[in-house]
């Protein structure tokens, strides 16, 4: 065995043994990390690169932060992993007790998992379990309600409710029906006010729920943002309205604040923002502070009775991860929560966000910048050749793409969404990070539009 390669047998290896998620491998061209500072990535050349999308969104306060890493050395002089079946780790009862304590509402029992795809089959199973076992059991309920263009991750399940072609189409006969209602997306409706706009999705949404009320176990959306689905931002009072109408309809909601969650909008979680209190929420990501693999299903006591009983019964919820509640991972979030409020971490980012408005609102005038949006510390917006007309590139150009290639030659490193390009740097970012960044990015711009 060659322990130390040397670099061209890593690039070399790269491509002939490591298979990329989400990568089409005949034109993949390695890049090698070696190490991680703050908001930088450095490869195996010494080259570093912004993180820009903070590593798939999981990053949150930066790499290798001291006190993010000090927990996680800590638990491993203790313990690196106990199973979660029947036992766990103190640090892992320790983390159950803070997020019930900062969660929205009653959402006080807390199922671990090791990502975001699980987080999400959890819920589906236990909303379709709850129906079976609950005081008044109404078994018929057995289907779920999603959004057009949901993205809840790649398992069966979650793929099942998530509805963006490039990915689930090819899967379709693998998949169970879902209930599709249209997207709440505002640009559907350019003629309407944002609250028309909300108006006009929730009454969509509510001839769904009036004609499935009895077959739906629960309704499953992203709270605020559709992240994959290219950044799509619902409007105003939308999240409040689904919370509303699914309670009137006896229908279980669930939020994935898988991305959006952990202060990525500006609030730590989504839900606060319209003080909704969903039943079951699910995060990942950036629970650990987007150090190690870790998701986490939230729910309420009702939820959690009806799954008590004798052992006979056979009422228990039999679902579980090797590594649900990992201790390394659950030490990284604990830490990670305390960052939060040392740090001031989300008193800081109103400034950050002005910062990233500030910028959003100069691109939206260059001549091939289309629909600029923001949400928090996300920004994301179109590549259009005429702007006046509205029109995408042909998705064969893949401009998005090369201006993604284009800026990380100068040291910021992004991934599209097909044609949308967008920033969701980690919360540590500093405004002159910001500044960088934007800059990078609008000089790329400029270079694959001319
Ligand atoms: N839900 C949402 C909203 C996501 O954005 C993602 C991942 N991008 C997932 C679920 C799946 O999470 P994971 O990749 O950790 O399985």
């Amino acid at each position: 065995m060659n322990e130390h390669p040397t670099r061209e047998q890593l690039l070399d290896w790269d491509r002939r043994h490591y298979w990329h998620a989400f990568t089409q491998m005949a034109d993949y061209e390695p890049l090698v990390i070696e190490r991680a500072e703050g908001c930088r990535l450095y490869d195996i050349d010494g080259r570093s690169y912004l993180d820009g999308a903070s590593s798939m969104w999981c990053n949150i306060h930066g790499h290798r932060h001291p006190r993010i890493d000090a927990a996680v050395r800590e638990q491993l002089e203790r313990v690196a992993h106990c199973t979660s079946l029947g036992m766990g780790s103190d640090t892992s009862v320790r983390l159950a007790r803070r997020l019930a304590d900062l969660a929205p509402g009653n959402l006080e029992h807390v199922f671990f998992s090791s990502d975001g795809s699980s987080a999400v089959e959890v819920a589906l199973k236990m909303a379709f379990q709850y129906w079976r076992q609950c005081a008044t059991p109404q078994p018929k309920k057995t289907k779920y309600i999603a959004l057009a263009e949901a993205y809840h991750g790649d398992t069966i399940g979650s793929a099942s409710v998530g509805g963006i072609a490039r990915f689930h189409a090819i899967f379709e006969p693998l998949l169970f029906d879902v209930i599709r209602v249209p997207i709440a997306d505002p640009r559907r409706l350019p003629t309407l006010s944002p609250v028309a706009a909300t108006a006009h999705f929730l009454n969509e949404l509510e001839a769904a729920l009036q004609a499935h009320q009895e077959e739906v176990a629960a309704l499953v959306i992203e709270p605020l943002v559709q992240c994959a689905a290219g950044m799509i931002m619902h409007p105003p009072g939308y999240l409040a309205g689904v919370r509303e109408l699914t309670k009137r309809y006896g229908v279980l909601l669930i939020t994935d604040e898988i991305a959006v969650g952990m202060g990525r909008t500006g609030t730590l979680f989504a839900c606060d923002q319209e003080k909704v209190v969903p039943d079951f929420l699910c995060l990942g990501k950036g629970l650990s502070g987007g150090y190690l693999p870790l998701a986490a299903t939230l729910t309420n006591n009702d939820t959690y009775k009806a799954f008590l009983g004798e052992f006979h019964q056979a009422r228990t919820l039999h679902h579980g991860h090797s590594f649900s509640g990992n201790p390394l991972a659950c030490a990284a979030a604990l830490a990670t929560l305390d960052v939060f409020q040392e740090e001031q971490t989300l008193q800081n980012l109103p400034a950050k966000i002005a910062r990233l408005a500030d910028h959003l609102c100069r691109l939206a005038e260059h001549p091939h910048v289309a629909a600029t949006r923001q949400r928090g510390l996300i920004g994301a917006f179109e590549l259009t050749p005429n702007k006046s007309a509205g029109l995408p590139y042909p998705a064969t150009e893949r401009r998005a793409w090369r201006v993604c290639r284009e800026a990380l030659a100068h040291g910021v490193w992004l991934r599209p969404l097909a044609d949308v390009l967008y920033v969701m740097p980690p919360l540590a970012i500093s405004t002159e990070d910001i500044d960088f960044l934007m800059e990078t990015l609008a000089d790329a711009i400029d270079l694959i539009t001319k």
